[in-house]
């Protein structure tokens, strides 16, 4: 198994790699910066949330807008801060207009997200709102107003996770009876942080290596605060 240092290198490549994007033709040409995602890259837990904004296309950090104060608040309440998790959206582009993202879009995007799961290796995945939970259950009929709150155990990708679907705390932010669930399902964390974490599945067959011929360098790493990791 790789270690938490390996890892750590590899996601920096790939926020390298995402960087460079232009899988979505549209978002590469309208975005200001990529958001990949940013926090703790060994986090148990993991936030995904729909979709850059104005304020984080030009930070490149999610959730740094009013919905991301709520975030902070919300774990602030749980014992936690931003550098103990780690938060990532369904897509790293801002779409324009701040329009609902495209099945396209999301498909593009998603071998990001997986690749993060991946790596990062967390226990418990808290979706928020219907893009992140309908993306990651693969069952685009069930809303959140029927599965928030309502752990279960998926295998998302390569990756077996105790999944925790909330609500988007941008619908929370001006609607007190929403803000109250959330909160009632955010203090149910901390249980599901506690339990053992879920079996894996078997590792793919290794296939022998072969020598490949040297890669070329990768670019010199970015800045800790630019990448965003703890
Ligand atoms: N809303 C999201 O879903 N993601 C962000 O990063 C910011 C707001």
């Amino acid at each position: 198994m790789a270690t938490a240092e390996a890892r750590r290198e590899e996601l920096k490549a790939v926020w390298h790699e995402c960087q460079a994007c232009v899988r979505c033709p549209q978002l590469a040409a309208t975005r200001t910066k990529v958001v990949f995602g940013a926090g703790h890259a060994d986090a148990d837990l993991m936030f995904v949330g729909e979709a850059p904004g104005a304020n984080e296309d030009k930070q490149g950090l999610p959730f740094v807008g009013q919905a991301g104060r709520l975030l902070e608040t919300l774990l602030s309440e749980i014992g936690l801060a931003r550098g103990d998790v780690f938060i990532a959206n369904v897509l790293r582009c801002r779409p324009p207009g701040n329009r609902d993202p495209l099945p396209t879009e999301i498909e593009n995007c998603s071998d990001y997200l997986f690749r993060q799961l991946d790596l990062i290796q967390p226990r418990v995945v808290c979706t928020l709102g219907n893009f992140s939970t309908k993306l990651l259950r693969g069952d685009p009929a069930t809303g959140i107003t029927r599965l928030h709150g309502r752990d279960e155990v998926r295998t998302i990708g390569p990756r077996t996770v105790r999944l925790f679907p909330l609500y988007h705390p941008a619908a929370a932010l001006y609607t007190p009876s929403m803000l109250e669930i959330l909160r009632t399902d955010f203090a149910r964390i901390p249980d599901l942080l506690a339990q053992p974490a879920p079996e894996q599945p078997a590792p793919a067959v290794v296939v022998p290596a072969v020598e490949l011929p040297e890669e070329p360098a990768l670019p010199a790493p970015e800045p800790q605060a630019q990448l965003g990791l703890f």
